[in-house]
């Protein structure tokens, strides 16, 4: 077993400290990824605190993650040692059931194994994540890293770039279109870069109005203080397609109004509780009201290509893994500029 360094919580309250565990030794088609960067993603906070409810503990979470590959398993033919690899949120499934073999494996019908909190595929094992000093991974569920130059950069499209990649990408967002981006945090900033390199009329719509500057510099044509009543007015029934990427309870009707015919709401947010819908709004321009989770192997490596095509990469602070308590609090706050981003090096320090 290879012996590893982490950061971990030890129930919904402990905080972090702290936590020596073992990585399982390298099989045929593993590879061992020194970990340099790990994202810190709002699912960290929900999952460390049990606000989804069902934590395993001890928790040592991390889904953003990037490295170099120290080893390789004996048929390992993606990657070689020195290369750069990246880990996003599962990091194992059947391979074979229906929604694997459509490229969907996060949806996996017999066990998608998530990257923490969560077990490997035998259901009992537990997985640890990117707070850490190294990962194995079978080779197929490892990214392939082309930016290098912008590595901690690259760490938040593991999770917090797909997931707004995956949904612009399904319902087809393109030139001309109008699109509303909802909560300016990690996933949200990755929203607005994205659908507008889509060619697409980007409106952020947030609570912060200290982010309007920031909003625009990422790509936002227009910014909307949300919390005003009497600016959503004159914006009803104006959206081809909004994302909703809000970590915290919000009344969904207010931006299910602003679609015009045929458009579509897509939920990314995972907030604590149940939202409410009232049908007329739904029914009231044949509006969709969707869900969207992460996405599949085949389609992160293809997020990871058009990003370093495009130049694209998270705005990020990086921080040292004794800090992660502050990086929470201020996320929750959304003081976040966009994404906080552990350097795994300052592990060696504790
Ligand atoms: P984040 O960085 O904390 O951003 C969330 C943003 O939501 C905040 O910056 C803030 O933006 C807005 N917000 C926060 N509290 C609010 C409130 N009470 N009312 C209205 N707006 C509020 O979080 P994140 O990492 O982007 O994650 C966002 C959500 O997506 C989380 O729930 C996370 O678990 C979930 N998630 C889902 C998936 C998936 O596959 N579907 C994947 C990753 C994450 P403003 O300051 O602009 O208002
Ligand atoms: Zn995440």
């Amino acid at each position: 077993m290879l012996q590893t360094k982490g950061y971990a919580v030890q129930d919904a309250a402990s905080g972090f400290a702290s936590f020596d565990f073992e990585r399982r030794d390298l099989g045929a088609n593993d590879v061992l990824i020194e970990i340099q960067f790990c994202g810190v993603c709002h699912s960290d906070i929900h999952q460390a605190r049990d606000e989804w409810g069902g934590s395993i503990y001890p928790m040592v979470p991390g889904h953003e993650i990037v490295g170099r590959v120290a080893r390789t398993g004996a048929d390992v033919s993606k990657f070689k040692e020195g290369d750069f690899a990246g880990v996003g949120c599962f990091v194992d499934s059947c391979g074979d059931c229906e929604n694997c073999r459509q490229d969907v494996e996060q949806f996996c019908l017999v066990h998608c194994s998530q990257t923490y909190n969560s077990t490997e595929m035998d259901k009992k094992t537990p997985t640890f994540g990117g707070y850490s000093s190294q990962i194995v991974v079978d080779e197929n569920y490892a990214l392939k890293i082309s930016d290098t130059e912008n590595l901690a950069a690259v760490a938040p499209l593991l999770c917090a770039g797909i997931t707004t990649y995956s949904p612009l990408r399904r319902f087809n967002v393109r030139e001309g279109q109008k699109v509303g981006i909802v909560g300016l945090g990690g996933l949200g900033h990755m929203g607005v870069k994205l659908a507008a390199s889509m060619g697409a009329e980007v409106t952020v719509f947030s609570t912060s109005p200290s982010k309007e500057q920031d909003a625009k510099n990422l790509g936002a044509h227009n910014f909307v203080v949300s919390k005003e009543p009497e600016n959503m007015k004159p914006l009803k029934g104006k959206f081809d397609f909004i994302l909703d990427c809000v970590s915290a309870n919000h009344d969904l009707a207010v931006y299910l109004n602003l679609l015009k015919f045929n458009g579509a709401m897509v939920l990314v947010g995972a907030p604590e509780k149940p939202a409410e819908v009232n049908a007329f709004s739904l029914i009231s321009n044949n509006r969709t009201l969707a869900g969207s989770g992460i996405g599949g192997i085949a389609e992160t490596q293809e997020m990871l290509d058009y990003c370093a095509e495009k130049g694209i990469t998270s705005d990020i602070e990086i921080i040292q893994i004794q800090d992660i308590e502050k990086a929470y609090e201020r996320t929750i706050k959304s003081d976040v500029r966009y994404r906080f981003v552990i350097n795994m090096q300052s592990l060696g320090q504790v």
